[in-house]
């Protein structure tokens, strides 16, 4: 049959389309990477065609053998590369594994304990308007305004006043190491099962650069496709048999029919490609890159909320230039860096418009971005937010364009996905 381009033209223009901007873009969404052509490859196999309901060797389905194969490797792979007993690598995103924990661990009505969406927490963590918010009594920590980082002593009174059945650490927009020792203290003092939600830096864990939630939590969840630079999915982890079997029937049947066989295999990929040592360097790569870019961008005149990062990303707050993360994020983007806005903790604006961006390095440190790099990069974003500053909304078109030069020079010198 046919291949895309013929097909489908639509489509393939579309594809095509994502493909060169990914090219010729700065990256600097935290969440986001640039996945192996290994990863593609299996991802966008025949895998796709497979019907697999139910754990390898024990399936819904005839005709498993095949896909049994690819998801032994990938639980075999995790364990491995994180240190633990037990993975359910059939979660289909990162908020289908945590929705996972919740249905294995508590029952609607029961209070949950997790970081606020305003501080940098997740949606999924007991936001208001998710399941997690809507269908559990939950109640939420934050970060201290003097210093931007977890308030551990909140968390502990929160906790003895409202005894959640789970507490939740980790966040999407949180630049510093969490004490997971202290979290779970916390949770063994009033009999809560403690969970960490390592979406973000599963990648530095896996690569030694931020301490492992293990043996300190009862469960822990990931994306597969941030800083761990797989495809786009979820995972759960333990090291306890009994919530292991429990997460297992949360995830099948209590969350979702079939698995997606072809994105476990890509998973495999992935982790097999995180146990190799370059996996190590690409890890602390991350962080000083990360490092280097908070400081030129203080250095040109923005804060970094908590003064620095310690991980793969930062939120950079505008207020000192008298800009709004809406503003920042378009006319970044017309010179094509690419990042979003974001919330500061305390922050005075709606959450359409907020005073900061959120900026991580994982995808410009795949692409080959160093130290030198990155500062480059940090000057540029001064330069484009200092003429937006000068200019008003609708930015500086003449440095937009300069920086948007530049930037394609640089995009040129570390290719992506070249034939
Ligand atoms: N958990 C954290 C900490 C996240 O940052 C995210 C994604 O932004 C998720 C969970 C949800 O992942 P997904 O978008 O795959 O549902």
């Amino acid at each position: 049959s046919a291949g895309l381009a013929e097909a489908d033209p639509e489509i393939a223009e579309a594809v095509a389309g994502e493909l060169g901007r990914q090219q010729h873009e700065i990256e600097l969404i935290a969440s986001e990477n640039i996945v192996s052509r290994a990863v593609l490859e299996a991802q966008g196999s025949v895998l796709t065609n497979k019907y697999a309901e139910g754990y390898p060797g024990r399936r819904y389905y005839g005709g498993c053998e095949f896909v049994d194969i690819a998801e032994r490797l990938a639980i075999d792979r995790v364990t491995r590369l994180f240190g633990c007993g037990f993975a359910n690598v059939q979660p289909n995103s990162g908020s289908q594994a945590n929705q996972a924990v919740l249905l294995a661990l508590a029952e609607p009505g029961d209070t949950i304990l997790g970081m606020s969406l305003d501080a940098g927490g997740h949606l999924t963590h007991g936001a208001a308007p998710n399941l997690s918010g809507k269908w559990f009594r939950a109640v939420q920590y934050g970060v201290r305004k003097q210093d931007g980082r977890v308030d551990i002593d909140q968390v502990a009174e929160l906790a003895a006043e409202h005894r959640p059945k789970i507490i939740i650490a980790g966040g999407s927009a949180y630049s510093r190491v969490w004490d997971f020792e202290r979290f779970r203290a916390i949770a063994d003092e009033v009999g809560a099962y403690f969970m960490v939600d390592m979406a973000h830096f599963a990648g530095l864990v896996a690569g030694g650069q931020h301490p492992s939630p293990f043996p300190h939590a009862h469960v822990v969840t990931s994306t597969t496709h941030k800083t761990l630079r797989g495809p786009r999915g979820g995972l759960v982890l333990t090291d306890d048999e009994a919530i292991a079997r429990k997460i297992n029937s949360a995830v099948f049947p209590g969350l979702q029919g079939g698995p997606l066989m072809h994105v476990i295999a890509a998973k495999a990929v992935a982790f097999g490609e995180a146990l190799r040592p370059e996996f190590k360097l690409y890890a602390k790569n991350i962080v000083e890159n990360a490092k280097a870019l908070a400081e030129t961008l203080e250095r040109g005149g923005c804060d970094i909320v908590s003064g620095g990062t310690d991980n793969h990303l930062m939120l950079v707050d505008l207020r000192p230039k008298h800009l709004t993360g809406k503003a920042a994020e378009a006319a970044l983007g017309r010179a094509n860096i690419t990042c979003n806005k974001n919330g500061v903790p305390f922050d005075p604006e709606k959450p359409t418009v907020t005073s900061g961006v959120r900026l991580g390095t994982p995808a410009g440190t795949t692409r080959g971005f160093g130290v030198a790099e990155f500062q480059e990069i940090g000057r540029l974003i001064i330069e484009v937010l200092d003429g937006l500053a000068s200019s008003g909304e609708a930015g500086n078109s003449g440095i937009e364009a300069s920086v948007k030069e530049r930037v394609l020079a640089l995009t040129g010198r570390f290719p992506i996905y070249e034939t």
